[in-house]
């Protein structure tokens, strides 16, 4: 796909990697949607701030991706400004770790509810546009945690090994349609994610600080020995939406954690 002037929605867009991804494809042209939950806003104008920065063209859109009207009036806001809708990256996700036997009924929920449904709440929102264009691409965030599951990490790895069995069945729905359905897999990116949430929970169990927990992780499970970025997350996501003919697949970006 032609990225130059191809409109773009990143949920989740206003920091971490969705910014990186917003950033990235804005730099090759795309008009982006930056779709976040309101509270994000001052995160959020500092992405636009970026892109804008960049010379291109961005738009600011509250969402929150476990309700579908929400969902569809998203779509229809970038819809109404640009045209039309050519790229949607699911990144809007969330995490809570702990072992299955104390897991909070209510953190399940909810971690299902944004990282799960609301990639299948958003993709149904967008697919009947990209399927009427017949052409299109939707970029899920899944994880390492996608591919291997880890102790403490029931409810996170099954929303992220179930976006990787949705992708590959979106795939199939969307391909006579030429729209292209793919997962990135990231394993290490110092976001809020990791910073605010696994470091120190892994810090805690090791009796280390957070900062040692993460550089300890990268040292014994990351053969490439350090932590990916945000811009590798955007590199990946500009390549799978300039591949033709690539789709269903679960792309690793996560310095070989994981290799299948
Ligand atoms: P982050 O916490 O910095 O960003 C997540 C974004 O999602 C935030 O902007 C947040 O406001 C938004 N969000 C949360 N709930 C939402 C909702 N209901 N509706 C709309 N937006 C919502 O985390 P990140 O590390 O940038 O994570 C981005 C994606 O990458 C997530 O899907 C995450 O699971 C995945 N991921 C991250 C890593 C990593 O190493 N950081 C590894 C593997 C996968």
């Amino acid at each position: 796909m032609e990225l130059k002037n191809a409109v773009a929605i990143v949920t989740g867009g206003a920091r971490g990697i969705g910014r990186g991804i917003a950033c990235a494809l804005a730099e090759e042209g795309a008009r982006v949607a930056v779709a976040d939950l309101p509270a994000t806003d001052a995160d959020r104008q500092e992405t636009i701030a970026e892109i804008e920065r960049l010379g291109g063209d961005a738009l600011a859109v509250d969402v929150d991706v476990r309700d579908f009207a929400q969902a569809q009036a998203m779509v229809e806001a970038a819809r109404a400004k640009w045209g039309r809708v050519d790229i949607l990256v699911n990144n809007a996700g969330v995490i809570a770790i702990g072992p299955v036997v104390a897991f909070a009924e209510e953190d399940w929920d909810r971690v299902m509810d944004v990282n799960l449904k609301g990639t299948f709440l958003c993709s149904k929102a967008v697919g009947p546009h990209l399927m009427q264009q017949r052409s299109g691409r939707i970029i899920n965030l899944s994880s390492i945690a996608g591919k291997k599951g880890r102790g403490g990490s029931s409810c996170y790895s099954a929303t992220k090994f179930g976006i990787i069995g949705f992708t590959q069945a979106l795939a199939h729905e969307m391909a006579p349609f030429d729209v292209t359905v793919n997962a990135i897999c990231p394993g290490e990116v110092n976001t809020y994610m990791w910073r605010e949430v696994l470091s120190p929970a892994i810090g805690a169990m090791a009796g280390v600080s957070a900062d040692e927990a993460f550089e300890g992780f990268i040292k014994t499970q990351v053969p490439m020995g350090r932590p990916q970025t945000v811009e590798d997350m955007g590199q990946a996501a500009v390549f799978l939406c300039r591949a033709d003919n690539i789709t269903g697949i679960a792309l690793n970006v996560n310095g070989g954690t994981e290799m299948a």
